[in-house]
């Protein structure tokens, strides 16, 4: 209110929370961290492409004094940041996002013991920490029910927990104002790529400062909304996929291989906002195939556009799926998935016209139709 100028708030790292405690005043209260984990995990198993969404929670620090996940109590109850100076001891994680990736709560639920996963990938990942309060008697007590949850504790048990963090970590707020000429930034509550209506460039926050996004748009006579796409140029190796002759033999397209194809440059197309993973990946497929020509203008589009909520590092992470996706017959390509590598080597926002339609976005040139509920609702 006072000076006008929006921000951007940047966690270091991660954004860190702490549920509110009844234990009595005076009584010590110890934070115990566990790691929330929100995405959706795509197996590629057998001839299908599954998903599965994932919200789950574990230990940051392993102990088998406290409980193992925090239950339901990350979805159901009010998280707030930690303010500095909160009185109470908090445990630093000793466990890595790696680390409870391959804890029983996060392996796959998709494939049975006898089914091969031949590839999998996260989309939508967030992670963030949870301190949930305990104090220590004979037993550790939920200072959010006063109900003990462990067994008795051997001597010295408080000896035996990893170093104490001071709660200390604030969130960086970082002036929405364009680095190029000053103007307000503009986006929406979520949107990771801010835009300057003024110098029409556009901007994500990086490591604490503002880096510019190269973008572009495609035309046509009738855009009622532009939807945004990374189109990423990359080196895959382990099969043949360079040119535009490689997708119809990778893909199998009903189509006689023209003169030139061999020359025209595969690029993988992905999409930079979220949706219902199956539509995000029928959506990712459709993209990639149709391989869209034209060379994007520079800058923002010239109308309405969807937020830019998905980053160029998650796109990336999706692009094996979404090959897996557009290979045919899946039988023989599964297989190869493993040898498959694929490195990003440079993208360009590009955004998408799309008309509007009664209940759906079209965009009939490349056959495509997203239920309009879809894009309001499942952006979060
Ligand atoms: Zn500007």
């Amino acid at each position: 209110m006072y000076c006008r100028v929006k921000s951007c708030l940047l966690p270091k790292g991660f954004f860190r929370y702490v549920l509110p405690h009844v234990a009595a005043p005076g009584r010590e209260v110890v934070f115990f961290p566990y790691w929330r984990y929100r995405g959706t995990r795509f197996s590629c198993i057998e001839n299908d492409i599954r998903h599965q969404f994932v919200d789950v929670t574990h230990q940051a620090v392993e102990s088998p004094y406290f409980p193992a996940s925090m239950g339901l109590r990350a979805q159901a109850m009010r998280l707030a940041f930690i303010p500095p100076h909160t009185p109470g001891r908090f445990l630093a994680p000793t466990l890595s996002l790696k680390d409870i990736l391959i804890a029983q709560e996060f392996r796959s639920k998709t494939a049975t013991a006898s089914q091969r996963e031949y590839h999998h990938s996260h989309v939508g990942e967030v992670l963030s920490l949870i301190y949930s309060p305990f104090y220590i008697e004979a037993k550790v007590v939920d200072a959010i029910l006063n109900r003990s949850v462990s067994g008795p504790l051997p001597d010295s048990f408080m000896n035996t927990l990893p170093k104490f963090d001071p709660p200390d970590w604030r969130i960086q707020f970082l002036s929405a104002l364009c680095p190029s000429c000053g103007w307000d930034l503009s986006g929406e509550r979520n949107a990771i790529v801010l835009t300057c209506t003024n110098c029409n460039s556009a901007w994500q926050p990086v490591g604490g400062s503002l880096k510019p996004v190269p973008v572009g748009f495609l035309l046509n006579d009738s855009a009622d909304i532009f939807l945004p796409f990374w189109r990423i140029k990359a080196d895959v190796s382990g099969i043949p996929l360079s040119s535009y002759a490689d997708l119809v033999h990778l893909a199998n397209l009903p189509r006689v291989i023209q003169k030139g194809w061999d020359q025209v440059e595969f690029r993988f197309w992905s999409l930079a906002f979220k949706l219902s993973p199956k539509a995000f990946l029928s959506l990712s497929i459709r993209m990639n195939l149709t391989q869209p020509q034209e060379e994007p203008k520079l800058g923002n589009p010239p109308g309405p556009f969807y937020p830019t909520t998905l980053s160029v590092a998650e796109a990336v992470d999706t692009l094996k799926t979404s090959l897996a996706g557009m290979m045919k017959p899946v039988e023989t390509g599964f297989g190869k998935l493993p040898q498959i590598y694929i490195k990003a080597l440079r993208f360009v926002l590009v955004y998408v016209p799309f008309r509007s339609g009664q209940h759906e976005w079209l965009h009939p040139g490349y056959n495509i139709a997203i239920n309009k509920n879809m894009l309001s609702l499942t952006d979060h």
